[in-house]
């Protein structure tokens, strides 16, 4: 049986932002890391939520269940302060959790924050980010490469609190002892490639305490520029108890299967109840099988019928998905000009034919264009995509001048 051996996490605000809107939960056997978003603190309000649910303990179902069924509750409520809070309106968070089991390690995510293992001096990333970025990258139409460069790679597709439901990936691997895992937010994973991550993992020497293989990564994170606010937190295994797995689930009920337990079997299973307790409804998790499409015939009235069925999955489908579309643009700011000033756009920078455009304007500042030194002009107002928190800091900073008038390098 598995526990956790160490665990270590460390957050920090980076080089560049005022405040850390990342929160973290590290309490074996759970972890979890959250990276809000949203102006005036709410992004910090609705990580911290979402921490919070995880702090409640995990309900009686299997691991992937049990976790997903918090984040559903942490959705609701994010969901629901933002509506009645104006000052919280389109706040969201990520959230990506990890629960380790007897065997298993059971993940369930939203958003960019990612898990990876790493095993055998590999690195594998274990979730996919639900990011504008990465459905292209699904899609074919960036590289990896491409998709881990990409100055837009920061807008998620998926986040808690903007709906009232969210749907949650989860998913389980067969652990081993010796793995050691590692859930960041994207400002770990934005500022150092996934090479650079694995660099410092195969660094570190095997008695190297995690806290300090934790601080290496978020160091790497800052020398790289530090733009958004980076969270780790690692986990390595053990294996206690002496037991292998079992063929049969019920065989696991006694901690050393048929063999008598020896004293220090038993030891590690006193100090192992609480987490046993808890696991105790992990043991009917298996491996997901892979998926697979039923086949049947497709003759005369069946083939009929699935295209009338697919008509109207495709109709019903299809209406959501552009309103789908039209409000994640929405979710889209940019910093750009109006009348010579400096302005924050809503929507998408891009003019469609027959004078329709995808922005409208939000607000319009009062530095002149000019103001901006000319070096960074370009850089700053070149339109790209923007979180609303982001878009309004810049200008905010652009209105103090905490920009405008500092010499350029
Ligand atoms: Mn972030």
């Amino acid at each position: 049986m598995l526990r956790v051996r160490e665990y270590a996490s460390v957050t920090d605000t980076g080089r560049q932002r005022r405040a850390n809107e990342d929160a973290l939960f590290a309490r074996a056997p759970v972890f979890v890391v959250a990276d809000g978003m949203g102006g005036a603190q709410a992004g910090e309000v609705a990580s911290t939520t979402a921490i919070e649910a995880f702090g409640e303990g995990l309900p009686e179902r299997s691991p992937e269940q049990a976790l997903a069924e918090v984040i559903q509750t942490a959705n609701a409520r994010i969901h629901e302060m933002s509506r009645s809070d104006v000052h919280r309106a389109g706040m969201g968070t990520t959230v990506t959790a990890a629960h380790v089991g007897e065997h298993d390690i059971a993940v369930a995510h939203v958003g960019d924050s990612r898990a990876y293992r790493w095993r055998d001096g590999e690195l594998e990333r274990l979730t996919e980010d639900h990011s504008l970025v990465e459905e292209l990258r699904r899609q074919g139409k960036l590289t990896a490469e491409e998709a881990e460069e990409h100055p837009q790679r920061s807008i998620i597709t998926r986040a808690l609190g903007p709906e009232p439901d969210v749907l949650v990936d989860t998913a389980s691997w067969r652990a081993q002892a010796g793995d050691l895992y590692l859930l960041c937010s994207d400002g770990l994973t934005s500022m150092i490639s996934e090479d650079a991550v694995a660099e410092v993992f195969a660094g570190s020497a095997s008695d190297e305490p995690l806290e300090s293989v934790a601080r290496r990564l978020v160091a790497a994170a800052n020398d790289a520029g530090g733009r958004d606010n980076i969270t780790v937190v690692l986990f390595a295994l053990e294996e206690v108890g002496g037991g292998t797995p079992a063929a049969s689930p019920d065989d696991q009920a006694t901690i050393a299967g048929d063999d008598a337990p020896t004293a220090a079997q038993i030891r590690a299973a006193v100090q192992d109840a609480e987490v046993a307790a808890s696991d105790a409804q992990a043991r009917r998790l298996q491996p997901r099988p892979p998926e697979t499409v039923p086949r049947e015939e497709t003759f005369g009235r069946t083939r009929v019928r699935r295209v009338l069925i697919a008509v109207a999955v495709a109709l019903f489908l299809g209406i959501p998905i552009l309103f789908g579309a039209y409000a994640a643009s929405q979710a889209v700011y940019f910093v750009g000009s109006s009348d010579g000033f400096v302005a924050m756009y809503r929507g998408l920078p891009y003019d469609l034919p027959f004078g329709l455009d995808l922005y409208t304007l939000n607000y319009t500042s009062g530095v002149p264009v000019e103001a901006v030194p000319e070096a960074r002009r370009e850089e700053l107002l070149d339109q790209s995509w923007r979180s609303r928190g982001d878009a309004a800091d810049l200008i905010n900073q652009l209105e103090r001048g905490q920009i405008a008038t500092v010499p350029d390098p």
